[in-house]
């Protein structure tokens, strides 16, 4: 696909979450918890109108939905700011200050006061219906070989309550997310190259995780706005993989591509929509369909609409695998029923060619016009074909401008209309922070390090291997790595090997690695630099602590691991001699790779492998000669 003559334009919108003790406007902490609530807030939300007098369009669809909203609470874990019953505390300001470490580490410029604002969120995930958010910074920079990107915007806000599922057309969320520190940075959307999103990605992660971050699934979000000059805007949330970028913006363009030629199509065949929506419940009396059959047994309604000229188009492929059908179905599904049936791939699922035919009779369908079915309880059937009706009629027009969510195969599916930028008022709640440049200058003389930086500067000095060096900073284990190294005298690459690969095997094999603090680690490397521990052993001991046998010494004794004193070794070793006499004659000093490896085995780790070799070098040698 040629990108440039498309004119693919895209952007990045990173959410993070920040590793402070407390939450942005409450002394809770910031930790997501898996007990039963204490209990439970039931809230239902309605669209406000915000300063501009205009509804929100997104937050106007969402409260068509009639979704009433349970939040799952708790004593300690959560309190009443969350609950929306008592005003925010004052802004924390070690969010405050690893947001200007960020924006700084960007190259931004910093705002002169920080005002909290209400950014109106109605899909229920605000116990207020609305998010607090703030402008840290604007105008940074990233350099990449495709030209520099501007960084537009740097906001520290709260993150919102986890959705925990649906109940009877109850949206479940729990509490213990909502207000944890969250930064959002915005690129602008001049970037051209689908590789260009991947590197600004990855060097803004980079970024992030040189300070105070949460790590792990779901600390860090990623959304992607894509546009090509004929399409639209859309935004892709929730794009887990870096690497998939690319693959994911290709995917997109390719449905851009593929709906722009649908739409000129359907100009050409000077297609429309009906308005009209026809109950055929009284076609399906005796149908094979399970859906239909199953709805109608329920009291609901079987709906169809007429899309002239529609015919075979409904049924091409958009994305891969995903046909414009599905994009019509996703805006039903919104509404809540399973699905839609259309012309294109019926007969099917149990639906006849005689059904067919009748549909086609009762809507007066030429061989150009396709029909669309839904089957469920009336209200929910008829909401549903309604949004398909509006989905159709916007097809003939225009590529719809949507937020979507990224889905494991790169595609990516309709989640609710792009929102419009009606929706941001003042928070008369909390002062405002003014952020003086003395304060600022300060945080900016001990910016952190960035990851690239310190696996550049610790191959250097520590003399450790590429590999080793990038896992140790890619599993965040670079800092710990050095205070050991500062409290030992061992080399730094049994060091970094145990940091980087030892404890990585050993949480793969199921061990309860968390108990491996700094101290145990010192410790157990005390052990094999004072010569009472083969380095062979260390991770055989660490596995022990891990299985809470005590100290490294208590445990290099129980697992009888501590080393055999230099005559214990020699005497196991003569008797190895004296066993393979004939191999040793036979095979001369050929034979010892056989013997080192049969002395190993034997020690079992107890002994220093340099000592085994010379013993053996040299009694070898002796009885040859
Ligand atoms: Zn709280």
């Amino acid at each position: 696909m040629n990108y440039e003559q498309l004119g693919l334009k895209m952007g990045l919108e990173i959410h993070q979450q920040l590793n402070t003790e407390k939450k942005l406007f409450c002394p809770c902490e910031c930790e997501l918890t898996n007990k039963k609530p204490d209990y439970k807030l039931l809230r239902y939300l309605r669209p406000t109108q915000s300063e501009l007098g205009k509804i929100d369009r997104a937050a106007f669809e969402e409260s068509r939905r009639k979704l009433e909203f349970v939040y799952e609470s708790y004593d300690h874990e959560t309190c009443l700011v969350e609950a929306d019953d008592e005003p925010p505390h004052p802004l924390n300001m070690e969010a405050i200050e690893i947001a200007l470490i960020i924006a700084s580490l960007l190259n931004m410029s910093v705002v002169d006061e920080f005002h909290t604002m209400r950014k109106q969120v109605i899909d229920g995930s605000n116990t207020g219906g609305f998010q607090r958010t703030g402008l840290v910074a604007t105008q940074g920079h990233i350099e990449t070989e495709y030209g520099t990107v501007v960084i537009e915007n740097l906001c520290l806000e709260e993150d919102a309550a986890r959705r925990i599922g649906e109940k009877k057309g109850k949206t479940i969320f729990r509490l213990d997310r909502l207000g944890i520190p969250l930064l959002e940075v915005t690129t602008d959307p001049s970037m051209k190259h689908p590789e260009q999103v991947r590197d600004v990605a990855y060097q803004i992660g980079q970024v992030l995780r040189s300070t105070k971050v949460k790590r792990g699934l779901g600390t860090i979000r990623q959304d992607l706005n894509i546009s090509i000059a004929e399409g639209a805007r859309v935004e892709i949330k929730g794009v887990q993989d870096l690497d998939m970028m690319p693959t994911m913006v290709e995917h997109e363009v390719q449905r851009q591509v593929n709906l722009i030629e649908i739409m000129k199509e359907l100009q050409n065949r000077n297609a429309s929509v009906n308005d009209e929506i026809y109950n055929v419940s009284g076609l399906f009396e005796k149908t094979d369909s399970k859906i239909i059959s199953k709805a109608l047994s329920k009291g609901g309604t079987v709906l169809s609409i007429k899309l002239k000229g529609f015919r075979g188009l409904i049924g091409k492929e958009v994305q891969p695998g995903r046909r414009f059908g599905t994009e019509l179905a996703a805006y039903a599904k919104k509404m809540g029923v399973s699905g839609i049936f259309h012309t294109d791939e019926l007969p099917a699922y149990g639906i006849s060619d005689e059904e067919v035919k009748n549909i086609e009779d009762k809507l007066e369908l030429s061989d150009m016009d396709a029909f669309i079915l839904v089957a469920d309880n009336e209200e929910k059937a008829r909401n549903a074909i309604t949004e398909v009706q509006r989905r159709a009629k916007i097809s003939i027009l225009e590529v719809p401008e949507e937020t979507r969510k990224a889905l494991e195969d790169a595609n990516s599916e309709y989640l609710r209309p792009l929102p419009t930028a009606s929706r941001m008022y003042v928070e008369t709640d909390i002062p405002t922070t003014v952020i003086t440049r003395e304060y600022l200058e300060n945080i900016q003389k001990n910016l952190p390090e960035l990851p690239e930086e310190k696996r550049v500067r610790i191959i250097e000095e520590y003399k450790l291997s590429n590999d080793m060096a990038t896992q140790l900073v890619r599993l965040d284990k670079a800092d710990d790595f050095e205070v050991i190294m500062s409290q030992t005298n061992l080399d730094p690459t049994t060091v970094g090997s145990t940091l980087a690969y030892t404890m990585k095997e050993l949480r793969r094999d199921g061990h309860d690695i968390s108990m491996l603090d700094n101290s145990s680690l010192i410790g157990t490397f005390a052990l094999v630099e004072k010569g009472k521990i083969a380095k062979d052993a260390i991770s055989d001991v660490l596995v022990g602590i891990c299985k809470n046998m005590g100290s490294p010494e208590q445990t290099a004794n129980q697992l009888n691991l501590t080393m055999l004193s230099d005559e214990e070794v020699e005497a196991i070793i003569d008797d190895l001699i004296s066993e393979n006499i004939e191999i040793i004659k036979e095979r001369k000093m050929g034979a010892m790779g056989a013997l080192m490896g049969k002395s190993m085995q034997k020690l079992q780790g107890k002994a220093d492998g340099k000592l085994v070799n010379k013993l053996l070098k040299d009694k070898i040698y002796n009885i040859i000669n």
